[in-house]
This record gives C-alpha cells, sequence and structure tokens, in this order.
C-alpha cells in the first residue's frame, strides 16, 4: 500500500530545502507507481536491471528512471534506452561501458559515483583512494567519455540504530563530495549532486549536505 500522506508530507519537508525525491519502487508492483505517478510524480529508482527495463517499458514514458543498485558491465546495453540517471558507478570500467553505449544511442546519461564509507552492511562503492584513482583516470581520458555527465556522489551509511556513526558517515560523504569537486569539477556546475540518505535517515543526510534522497519503504511500504 501506498502511503500517499507520507509521500506528501516528505515532498512539503523537501521543497524548500531543494533536495529531490528518488522514489525507491524496487519489488513493487506497477500500481503503485502509477499511483504516485497521479499524484504528479515522475523520478523513481530501481535496483534492477530486468525489473527497471519491464516497468519503463509498460509505464508512461515521462516517468524519470533512476538506476541505483549495483550495475554489471553486461547489463549496460539493456538498461540504457531506459534510464535517466545512474547513480551506482562504481568502477572506471563501468564507466566506460556506459559511455559506450550511450554514444551509440546518441544520449548523454547523467551519473554519480558510488562511494563507501559505512560498515560491510554496504559493500558496493569506492573508497576514497579508490575514488581518486577513477577519477585521475576520467580526467585523463575525458575527452572520450563525452556521453557521460558525471554529476556527483552517490553513497549508504551504514545499517545502523547508533546515529553518530551515520552522521560522521554523511559528513565523510559531504567532505570527498568537495573534495572532488574542488579538485576535478571546479567551476563545472553540473558536478552538483549527493545522492545519499534513505527512509531511516534521510533527514540527517540532508543536514549534511544531500541533495537527493531515495526514499522506499517510508512510501510504499515494507518490502
Ligand atoms: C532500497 C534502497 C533505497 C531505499 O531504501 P528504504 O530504506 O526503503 O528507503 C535507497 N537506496 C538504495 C541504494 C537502495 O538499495
Amino acid at each position: 500500500m501506498v502511503n500517499i500522506e507520507k509521500y506528501k508530507d516528505i515532498i512539503k519537508e523537501l521543497q524548500p530545502q531543494n533536495v529531490q525525491l528518488i522514489a525507491v519502487s524496487k519489488f513493487k508492483p506497477k500500481e503503485d507507481i502509477v499511483t504516485l505517478y497521479n499524484e504528479g510524480h515522475r523520478d523513481f529508482g530501481e535496483n534492477y536491471v530486468q525489473e527497471l527495463v519491464e516497468k519503463a517499458e509498460s509505464l508512461s514514458k515521462d516517468i524519470r528512471w533512476h538506476f541505483i543498485g549495483h550495475l554489471q558491465t553486461n547489463k549496460v546495453k539493456l538498461l540504457l534506452p531506459y534510464v535517466s540517471m545512474i547513480h551506482s558507478i562504481d568502477s572506471f570500467k563501468l564507466l566506460k561501458e556506459v559511455n559506450k553505449h550511450a554514444q551509440i544511442l546518441g544520449k548523454i546519461i547523467p551519473v554519480c559515483i558510488q562511494v563507501y564509507v559505512g560498515n560491510e552492511d554496504t559493500k558496493y562503492g569506492l573508497d576514497e583512494k579508490e575514488l581518486i584513482e577513477l577519477l585521475e583516470y576520467y580526467q585523463a581520458q575525458k575527452n572520450d567519455l563525452s556521453n557521460i555527465k558525471v554529476q556527483g556522489l552517490m553513497g549508504m551509511a551504514s545499517l545502523t540504530s547508533d546515529e553518530s556513526v551515520v552522521e560522521s558517515e554523511f559528513k565523510k560523504m559531504n567532505d570527498l563530495f568537495w573534495i572532488v569537486k574542488n579538485q576535478y569539477f571546479l567551476g563545472e556546475k553540473e558536478f552538483c549532486q549527493l545522492s545519499m540518505g534513505m527512509s531511516m535517515d534521510y533527514q540527517l543526510a540532508i543536514q549534511h549536505g544531500s541533495t537527493m534522497v531515495r526514499i522506499g519503504s517510508t512510501i510504499f511500504g515494507q518490502r
């Protein structure tokens, strides 16, 4: 069951702070997506390529699909015709593969790079050293990567009820965002997204600079 009241509350809360809501609809039926669509919502997040593609094919074409799960390079081709933004780039190889298929389709795909700041529950993403390594490659080959637009960083905090741990991880992500912006994207206004915060921790994430929150269970119910 979609909780429309909760959805409206969240929208009201986010709007004055200029934070975008990605409604995470993984495992949820198309009818639930249509319910939010009819409230005017257009940005939905999915974790699995097959599921995103199936939903995208049968739902309105003006939905913006955000891919937020772990992406294998061999699924990029299937995903690209449908996706508006990929939040979860975690290797240079994947970045190149996305660029390649975007070029074939004549599209420019906005992406975020996924960083890892938590414990082992949130095992995907790059640590600081790997992030810098990827960005060095990116910078060196930027001219050949014109079909992707690196817009920011994405991350997840640890699944813990200890708020101080979650807070320090969000702070870390925000620090990384600014380090990367100053070092690699200075003066590029398109590098402006920090995708962090889920049902349990999105308010804390916003306090630490989140520009996109990815909320599932609070709106769509438990999975
Ligand atoms: C499932 C998922 C979400 C949404 O989580 P909720 O706790 O249901 O809000 C957000 N981001 C990612 C990467 C996810 O996999």
